[in-house]
């Protein structure tokens, strides 16, 4: 059997466990931490279902509880999934769930076992974890922050629906196409742009741009592209200043030199690290070494020389020692340098 812990993204102590099935109330006060007047006490209600693998989060409060970037709305209920960040009130005190054996090993963990035949191809390492539950129909709003006007077309609503099986279908590289066209993996999108969620995060935040034009990878690009570019660079922005944790963490907009997945994306991740996913090496040198461009670099090469010329032997990148982002330290194994990381975390 399962169990369901919800776990503060701010102080690493703050774990509580949330019985299956068991209506869980939680808000200002010792448990959570928060002492803020806005939130209630009985600000959240909270029911895991460890069979199903999710939590239905419903708001009591009158000031906004949202989940990722959406407000449920008082006495509103959505399904919340490990992943995703329950903001307790106004967008502030973030928690999320994890569902783990009694043993302690992690749903994705425990999976695993039973998963042995899906390491296609090194670079889908991705393919792991799995999809648990297909999310309820909810309405998604990229929250329009005061003053910031960057691109007015960027307040767009979007709707969310259950997720289709055709993913697994298809070859894993083609996945983004997929996950793309998936409403419920949108949080963003206009004429040009989608932006979805990294189904495997590397970070706290790690957000994906893509064009609707089909656009296979950074090869393809020409001069053409560079107003293209430029609005994917603007939206990866403006996903930033939207983003209730930017005050307190760094953010890098990127390109694998080699990538994995077919239809060019732009990286947009949080420099905390902080994720189960982070698994591998070349996971970890993907994106803190040569091998992860710089956005601004890619605009002005595809400007300058009419295409992006990755350099010879880029890939050797991923093989590099592990190394901290911050302050250069060489680590021997991944858990090493995990732990070296919370050094670096803001309290
Ligand atoms: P890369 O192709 O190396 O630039 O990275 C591809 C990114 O896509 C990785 O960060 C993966 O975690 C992510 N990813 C893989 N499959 C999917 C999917 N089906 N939907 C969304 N993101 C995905
Ligand atoms: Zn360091």
């Amino acid at each position: 059997m399962l169990v369901c812990w919800l776990v503060g993204k701010e102080e690493c102590s703050q774990r509580m466990k949330l019985p299956h099935l068991e209506a869980v109330i939680i808000g200002r006060g010792p448990e959570t931490g928060i002492t803020d007047k806005k939130c209630s006490r009985q600000q959240v209600q909270l029911k895991a279902d460890c069979n199903k693998g999710y939590v239905t989060v419903k708001q009591i409060g009158v000031n906004p509880t949202s989940v990722d970037l959406v407000n449920i709305g008082k006495d509103e209920e959505v399904k919340m999934k490990p992943g995703q960040v329950l903001y307790v009130v106004n967008k502030l005190y973030p928690f999320m769930v994890e569902f783990a054996e009694e043993s302690g090993k992690t749903v994705a963990e425990a999976e695993k076992k039973i998963q042995t035949n899906k390491m296609l191809h090194e670079d889908s390492c991705e393919d792991d974890d799995v999809e648990l539950v297909p999310r309820k129909r909810i309405k998604m709003e990229v929250v329009d922050t005061k003053g910031s006007s960057a691109n007015p077309n960027l307040s767009k609503t979007i709707v969310s629906s259950p997720s289709s099986k055709k993913e697994h279908l298809e070859h894993w590289s083609q996945g983004l196409k997929s996950s793309m066209q998936d409403p419920e993996m949108q949080v963003y999108r206009d004429e040009e742009t989608v932006v979805i969620k990294d189904k495997y995060p590397k970070a706290c935040y790690h957000w994906l741009v893509l064009p609707w034009k089909p656009i296979p990878s950074l090869k393809s690009l020409t001069r053409d592209h560079l107003e293209l570019l430029e609005h994917m660079h603007a939206v990866g922005q403006r996903m930033i200043e939207q983003c209730p944790a930017r005050q307190s963490l760094e953010f890098r907009l990127g390109y694998h030199a080699i990538p994995s997945m077919s239809q060019l994306h732009l990286h947009v991740i949080s420099q905390d690290f902080n994720s189960p996913a982070l698994k591998t090496k070349k996971h970890w040198n993907s994106f803190t070494t040569d091998y992860f461009l710089n956005s601004e670099d890619v605009i002005e090469m595809v400007r300058s020389k009419g295409k992006v010329l990755v350099r010879d032997h880029i890939a050797e990148c991923l093989k590099l020692p592990l190394r901290c982002h911050h302050c250069k330290k060489q680590l021997s194994t991944m858990p090493q340098l995990k732990a070296h990381l919370m050094k670096h975390t803001p309290k």
